[in-house]
């Protein structure tokens, strides 16, 4: 089988993580699957580069800025091969233009259009792991070009996608998809499986467990994600098209803290959920500034100061009730 294993910057951030993420990726390949690893920039790398470009001025060249990024998906790639050989594997680190990913020449926001990857079947008939920086393409103009932030589980399920891939597992910090942060809400609840649709729409209003681009992409292929923790064994949870009698009548809810919105998603979610929840937080002391339902999901505004509360409130009173 062939499989496509994403691992992000968390668990990348130092020698004994990128050892367990190199460990994970060599026992799938001892087992004789074909393996392509596809990498994050460690840890907060990516911001510290960036940070490193504002320093000198306030509006870098953004082309530049491109070049810089892509730099911190290079080193992981080459120090995860460096350590799958060091455990006895056999591996090769390839950048995004060297393993083929095409896309439009949109400085920090470029779409994939196409895959090559002719130098990531030769590394897999030789035996290899296929390393394979994330979050990064070259343009037809032969230019570097990044993602978005979070791009690299966009770059994991086109590869997947191309290579007709049996299994997209990306690796992450959390076990799985929760019915909300589990950092942010206690209660939250792991769920085995979620629709695309459901993902995607928690994906577009602040979740930040799957790039919403990744998720679009892996809906229009039917490239299944499985999302897994790199810390420690479980299930984890499975991005899949369900069927709507095995879809949740509501997935999960999230908050954008930009925004200061919280929405929850799913199926049965609608104008009398948002009235009803309405209620609840102005009962708890939270005036709601803006409401709306409709399309599978309901938005609520309120104070920045009262995002966080009324998250969990939404969340206690959706699922815990
Ligand atoms: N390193 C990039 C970022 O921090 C891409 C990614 O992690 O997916 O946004
Ligand atoms: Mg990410």
């Amino acid at each position: 089988m062939l499989i496509v294993q994403k691992f992000g910057g968390s668990s990348l951030a130092d020698p004994e993580r990128l050892r367990r993420a190199a460990g994970i990726s060599l026992e799938a390949r001892r087992r004789g699957n074909r393996v392509v690893t596809v990498v994050s920039a460690a840890g907060d790398s990516t911001d510290e580069l960036l940070e490193r470009a504002r320093a000198l001025t306030r509006h870098p060249d953004p082309r530049e800025l491109d070049a810089l990024a892509a730099t911190g998906e290079q080193q992981s790639a080459a120090l995860m091969a460096i350590c799958i050989q060091s455990l006895g594997g056999k591996a090769r680190s390839l950048t995004g233009w060297q393993a083929g990913i095409l896309s439009d020449p949109r400085h920090g926001d470029a779409r994939i259009c196409l895959v090559v990857p002719a130098r990531i079947e030769q590394a897999l008939a030789a035996g290899e792991i296929a390393v394979v920086t994330g979050f990064q393409a070259v343009s037809p103009q032969g230019e570097i070009t990044t993602l978005g932030r979070g791009g690299s589980d966009t770059s994991a399920v086109a590869l997947a996608a191309a290579l007709g891939a049996e299994r997209c597992e990306i690796y992450t910090d959390v076990d799985g998809i929760y019915t909300a942060d589990p950092r942010l809400v206690p209660g939250a609840k792991l769920l085995e499986q979620i629709d695309f649709r459901d993902m995607l729409a928690l994906a577009e209003a602040g979740s930040q467990v799957l790039h919403p681009r990744s998720v679009a992409l892996a809906e229009a292929n039917g490239t299944e994600i499985r999302l897994l923790s790199s810390f420690r064994p479980g299930p984890g949870s499975v991005v899949r098209n369900l069927a709507e009698q095995e879809r949740p009548p509501i997935a999960g809810v999230t908050r954008d803290a930009e925004k200061s919105v919280v929405t929850a998603v799913g199926r049965a979610v609608g104008p009398d959920m948002l009235e009803h929840l309405e209620e609840v937080l102005k009962e708890n002391g939270i005036v709601p500034l803006r409401g709306e339902a409709g399309g599978g999901r309901l938005q609520i505004q309120v104070a920045p100061d009262r995002l966080l509360p009324a998250l969990a409130l939404t969340h206690r009173s959706i699922f815990e009730a």
